[in-house]
């Protein structure tokens, strides 16, 4: 399974090409192999036994691990700097299975509100069915997490770079309630990437991922991943029994007790994997895995990208705003100063002249830039909110959410940025 790398000593670069993988051991294949099966054969009923009793690890069942899931595995963990990970289906699986092994019916976790539209419904709608319900923060303002806490409250979450607008949150100063208020402080790093912030640094115990989008990078698989800090001590408390109490389904053990700082995402994968299936595919392991060989170069050109492109908006007579951290004159640029002085990611927002329409006609415009809903493509890719996303909101909602009916969010992908220049220009001129 994903023991810590062995690799740590080594620098990002490396690590992105190498954590995890070795040659296989039995063809010398050099390029990590697809293990396309379903399940593996025991060497005998004893160690069959010891398997299934969680008393040594190994591999069972693709739903609960694969070979090349663990590759991908081991190597995001060296990445974020974590004990152990768990890859899953999508980040949205991976979201589920962390609150999962936190949550009881009647629970609290407070979440902010800038967030991928998606979270926001998952969190807002789909959780509530399991009787776990969200309270909503200010990401621009820790205190009002503060504000939010309560007996039930069992966790705290945001995006590290936020969505729609590209913003730089405070992750030290949230983490600091977190850790006040004795709970897990919970970072999606999506759009950031370790590359240019690693959530571990500044507090965060759990770090999750859409790998579908910068660390894939490649707009060709969906993917997801929870990564174990090892910095919680689930057995402080009794408020996280799955992590402290004994196990009925593996015969009482406790799982902090028996794995230690990789016990979050042990229990994420034995439990909640094993019972609610949202397992990866070998062969989206393996792409997710390829494209995170080249996850540095390409986040340096898409953020050199995103900034050449920022700029020449921003001076643009079309345009009336351009929300982009690493802009001199942005409210976040001395926080992505703080926290990602590698550059500020590739999506971002801005305001066409001429509202609803404008925005409309600058998509149907574009010839290079792809009209489409994702983010983290090789690919420059472009979307109006108001008319998609979020067009079952009222007016007051959208501006609210921060897609009002000027907005324009991009995610700025890795072609010659004047190509990506000249085509936004052309069609802002159309
Ligand atoms: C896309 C995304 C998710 C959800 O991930 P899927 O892989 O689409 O399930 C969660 N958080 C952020 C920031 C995302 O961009």
């Amino acid at each position: 399974m994903n023991i810590h790398s062995k690799l740590s000593d080594y620098g990002f670069n490396t690590l992105s090409v190498h954590a995890g993988a070795a040659p296989d051991p039995t063809t010398g294949a050099r390029a990590t192999p697809i293990y396309q099966t379903t399940s593996y054969v025991f060497d005998d009923t004893d160690h069959a036994a010891s398997l299934f009793g969680l008393q040594s690890f190994g591999n069972i069942y693709t739903r609960i691990g694969n070979p090349t899931q663990a590759v991908l595995e081991e190597r995001v963990a060296a990445l974020e700097g974590g004990t152990a990970a768990l890859a899953v289906a999508s980040g949205h699986a991976a979201q589920m299975l962390t609150f999962q092994a936190l949550m009881m019916p009647g629970d609290e976790f407070i979440a902010a509100r800038q967030l991928y539209g998606g979270s926001v419904n998952q969190f807002g709608q789909a959780f509530k069915s399991f009787g776990w319900n969200v309270k909503w923060a200010d990401a621009r303002d820790p205190e009002s997490f503060r504000r939010q806490l309560s007996s039930k409250t069992k966790a705290i979450f945001i995006e590290s770079i936020a969505n729609p607008g590209g913003i730089v949150i405070d992750i030290e100063s949230i983490g600091a309630v977190a850790k006040e208020a004795g709970v897990p402080f919970i970072v999606d790093n999506t759009l950031a990437t370790p590359y240019l912030i690693r959530p571990v640094e500044w507090g965060a115990d759990i770090i999750i991922h859409s790998l579908t989008k910068f660390l894939g990078g490649h707009g060709n698989s969906i993917g997801g991943v929870i990564v174990d800090a090892g910095s919680f001590d689930w057995s402080r408390t009794k408020k996280y029994p799955m992590l402290s109490e004994p196990c009925p389904s593996y015969h009482g053990i406790k799982m902090h007790e028996t794995f230690g700082d990789m016990a979050f995402a042990i229990t994420c994968r034995v439990l909640g994997l094993r019972d609610l299936g949202p397992a990866i595919s070998p062969f989206n392991a393996f792409l997710l895995l390829t494209g995170i060989e080249t996850l540095p170069l390409r986040m340096q050109k898409h953020c050199e990208n995103a900034k050449a492109v920022a700029q020449h908006l921003s001076r643009h007579a079309k345009v009336s705003w351009v929300s982009y951290a690493n802009l001199p004159n942005d409210p976040c640029y001395g926080l992505a100063q703080t926290y990602c002085p590698k550059g500020a990611g590739a999506v971002f927002t801005f305001g066409v002249r001429g509202g609803y329409e404008a925005g409309v006609k600058l998509v149907n415009n574009v010839k290079l830039l792809s009209h489409l809903a994702n983010v983290g493509d090789t690919r420059s890719l472009i979307i109006h909110p108001a008319s998609t996303t979020h067009r079952q909101l009222s007016d007051e909602q959208k501006s609210a959410a921060g897609a009002g009916p000027e907005v324009v969010r991009v995610s700025i992908g890795i072609e010659d940025v004047s190509d990506i220049i000249a085509d936004l220009d052309q069609a802002l001129a159309a």
